[in-house]
């Protein structure tokens, strides 16, 4: 008997604290695919599915729904988040009618929120566990830094996170998403699900799965639970901590075969050694004069990481905060800098490559953490702003930063985008034509993929304390939500553990 299975994708990381707004476009800007154009993804967690339905020796027939993937940003926008709802769910409901669903499975990032709807992935599975009804499952795979709610461990039956970051696994997770549905229709899984969360709110710097890292020692963890012959599946969170939601935290989820109390002791138990890591995962920080006095006195090139204004974790990456000080060491000292700006971007195309222009640089699409600064530049390079993912989730995907420009300002070679992009390996710079290798100070707008981007001409990377939606601390972020007691705030809590089952 074949087994109809339906396949659909919403992946977006969302930021409560700034961003831009994100809209369709910003979906049709990275991925918005419907109906039979999905079955042509062969990379990515939806390639991973594929793999799995179409080799599988069991018959199952592929209903593909909509996969809407977008950069991380602001919040997504409620008309764009009800228009890819509806058409999931459209498809799903005619499926259902004509006898054709016998189970769900969805590629979700779990840290996306909607204007209205601060769990956008609860309300989503939600909404398709209404449709299906309680006996079709619901398999869906998570970015490692999902927010896991009661919601979603509600209204589905598995759950599977990415097990790398830096993310490298989107594939292999789809695999493992894949085949656990086979397991359910096959008789081979009847899943029990639970997730300890431990309160600690930190920013990734120090989130490597990589290593021997806290955070990576919590993994390995998960993975030693794994390989019992009771358990299914671990998953290990570590929040993106930029929601504005209660009750966040990071810590394991646990898949027991039919064994609730299992699957709650060992999600304990992960939850329990994730907290006891809680430390080792703030990081060292430095203020930006700090850093480039320090910078100045070592020898070859050094990273600033400036992970307030990190796109990948939402931000707008329009933040000039580092830029003055790079300008006072005049002409003889070579920086870079990335800023998203598409007013200044369009201007320099206007001028055209050798003009000289004043610009009101930064701070423009998310004004609340600075203000423009106003530079005489000259136009250095042009480009349309694409280029071509060399690894991670991405691998071979096209990046699109829209029209985009390299300025000069005394030593300073500034990147201008129009739309922010995630980044994974300096694709940005090189795209520009920036030699990286020649510059004093590199600033890298993200919290761990500035490593594999620029270790082969740098080994000094200094954490800058700068202020934005994304910073390297969470201590100063303005949450409105009850996400308290919590660390860093509240380093000693009796019980921490919260069990969602
Ligand atoms: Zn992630």
């Amino acid at each position: 008997m074949s087994h109809h299975i339906a396949v659909g994708a919403l992946l977006v990381e969302c930021n409560h604290f700034g961003g831009i707004p994100t809209d369709l476009d910003s979906f049709h800007r990275t991925q918005f695919l419907q109906g039979d154009d999905l079955l042509a993804l062969d990379e990515g967690t939806l390639g991973g599915y594929f793999e799995v339905l179409c080799d599988s020796k069991e018959e199952f027939s592929i209903i593909p729904t909509l996969a809407a993937t977008a950069c991380p940003g602001g919040l997504v926008t409620d008309e764009a988040y009800a228009q890819i709802k509806s058409t999931l769910l459209s498809e799903l409901e005619s499926a259902r009618d004509n006898q054709q669903l016998d189970g769900v499975l969805l590629a979700l990032h779990g840290s996306a929120a909607a204007e209205s709807h601060s769990d956008l992935e609860g309300d989503l599975l939600a909404a398709v566990r209404n449709l299906v009804g309680p006996s079709v499952p619901i398999v869906a795979t998570l970015d490692l830094h999902a927010h896991i709610t009661q919601q979603m461990i509600d209204h589905s039956d598995v759950l599977i996170a990415w097990e790398t970051y830096p993310h490298r696994d989107a594939r292999e997770t789809g695999v493992r998403g894949a085949k656990a549905m086979a397991d359910i229709l096959t008789g081979k899984l009847k899943p029990t699900m639970a997730m300890g969360i431990a309160p600690v709110l930190v920013g990734a710097i120090l989130g490597a799965t990589d290593g021997d890292g806290p955070f990576a020692r919590t993994m390995k963890l998960a993975k030693e639970i794994e390989s019992s012959d009771e358990v299914y599946s671990t998953s290990a969170f570590l929040v993106h901590p930029y929601l504005d939601a209660p009750e966040m935290g990071g810590g394991g989820l646990v898949i027991t075969h039919d064994n609730q109390n299992l699957a709650n002791q060992l999600a304990q138990e992960i939850a329990e050694f994730y907290w006891e890591q809680r430390f080792a995962l703030e990081p060292e920080l430095y203020e930006i004069d700090e850093a480039i006095e320090l910078g100045l006195a070592h020898a070859g090139t050094v990273v600033l990481v400036e992970t307030a204004d990190c796109c990948g974790g939402g931000a707008a990456g329009d933040s000039v905060q580092v830029l003055p000080a790079l300008l006072a060491l005049g002409p003889a000292v070579s920086s870079v800098i990335p800023v998203v700006d598409q007013l200044a971007a369009s201007a320099c195309h206007a001028a055209g490559i050798g003009a000289t222009l004043d610009l009101q640089l930064g701070h423009r699409h998310d004004p609340k953490w600075g203000k423009p600064l106003a530079v005489e530049a000259t136009v250095v390079n042009l480009t349309d702003g694409r280029f071509i993912y060399q690894g991670g989730i991405w691998d071979g995907c096209e990046g699109n930063m829209g029209p985009a420009a390299v300025v000069k300002v005394a030593g300073v070679f500034i990147c201008l985008a129009s739309f922010p992009t995630y980044e994974w390996c300096g694709e940005q710079y090189s795209a520009l034509g920036i030699d990286v290798t020649q510059m004093k100070f590199i600033v890298a707008k993200n919290p761990m993929n500035y490593r594999m981007a620029f270790e082969h001409c740098s080994e000094n990377f200094m954490v800058l304390d700068t202020s934005g939606p994304t910073p390297a601390t969470c201590r100063h972020l303005p949450y409105k939500q009850k996400v308290r007691p919590a660390f860093p705030w509240d380093p000693e809590l009796e019980n921490p553990i919260r069990l969602l089952q």
